[in-house]
């Protein structure tokens, strides 16, 4: 094991396709030999239902009790809470305790900190760690920035991101300024993207007419398709349930290309440079 890498799955708009992105790429991920932890910070819980755990309210360790004990500066072993999923990769779950988190933390010592000292010990347990951010810019998701290597931002196609793009990138400089200097830039995900529309097309343009060369853009592109949205109840992922469709082909090309971005150097994802 080289180096793990941590990608925060961040927007604070919801609907643009986060948990959905962060299964099939951390189960993408798991289909190449890596092995994978995939946290759900977001307090609707969508990625542990995703991955087919639903009693939700009766999991007793999550993402908010062992972000409770860090806070009390207890011991959290490297194996505590975490579920196991049969597509090969591992969960931290949360439920709706968390939504309690972003208010406790704010008298906390070193509040914006509280995930990135979980996520440094669990580091050298996986290759690539991915957190599933809430849609808001508050403070769980300042934590996932702090812990994170760089930041991976699925936009939704059929909707135009520039203005809500801003504030994200400005939080993201702002933790890099302040908290986690080497925090870069994963790239953008043009997800849902019907093809009979141009609206892909426009909207690339005009993320590159804003953010010119310093903003990577995945070529990848997540085509619009139900056969997506079908895998979430399943509780697999796009692979297993559709291996052929276009929609599985896209998400392992995306693996391809984030697995490649570590290999040269990440210089493709780095927006701050
Ligand atoms: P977020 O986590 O950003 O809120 P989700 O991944 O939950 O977004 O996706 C929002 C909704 O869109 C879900 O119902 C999901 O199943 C559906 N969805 C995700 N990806 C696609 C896609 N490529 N095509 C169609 N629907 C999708
Ligand atoms: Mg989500």
């Amino acid at each position: 094991r080289i180096m793990s890498r941590v990608i925060a799955i961040a927007n604070q708009k919801g609907g643009v396709s986060k948990t959905t992105t962060t299964v099939n790429l951390g189960i993408g991920l798991a289909r190449k030999g890596k092995k994978v932890l995939v946290i759900d910070a977001d307090p609707q819980s969508s990625l542990t239902e995703s991955l087919g755990f639903h009693q939700t309210d009766q999991l007793e360790v999550t993402l908010s009790s062992i972000m409770e004990k860090i806070m009390e500066d207890r011991e959290v072993g490297k194996t505590e809470g975490i579920l196991h999923h049969a597509e090969g990769i591992d969960l931290l779950p949360c439920n709706i305790e968390l939504s309690g988190m972003e208010v406790s933390i704010i008298n906390a010592m070193s509040r914006e900190t509280i995930m990135k000292r979980y996520i440094d010990q669990m580091r050298e347990s996986y290759d690539y760690i991915l957190i599933d951010c809430m849609p808001s810019l508050g403070m769980l998701t300042i934590n996932a920035f702090a812990a994170s290597d760089s930041v991976l931002i699925p936009v939704q196609a059929a909707y135009l991101p520039v203005r809500g793009l801003e504030q994200l990138i400005m939080t993201i400089s702002r933790v890099k300024k302040h908290i986690n200097p080497t925090i870069h830039f994963e790239g953008i995900l043009i997800s849902m993207v019907d093809s009979r529309t141009v609206y892909a097309r426009e909207i690339i343009e005009l993320v590159k007419e804003n953010y010119g060369e310093s903003l990577r853009i995945f070529d990848t592109m997540i085509p619009f398709s139900v056969r997506a949205a079908e895998t979430s109840a399943a509780g697999i992922s796009i692979y297993q349930l559709y291996p052929e469709h276009k929609v599985a082909k896209a998400y392992e090309d995306l693996t391809g290309e984030v697995i490649a971005s570590a290999h040269c150097g990440r210089k493709g994802g780095d927006g701050n440079e």
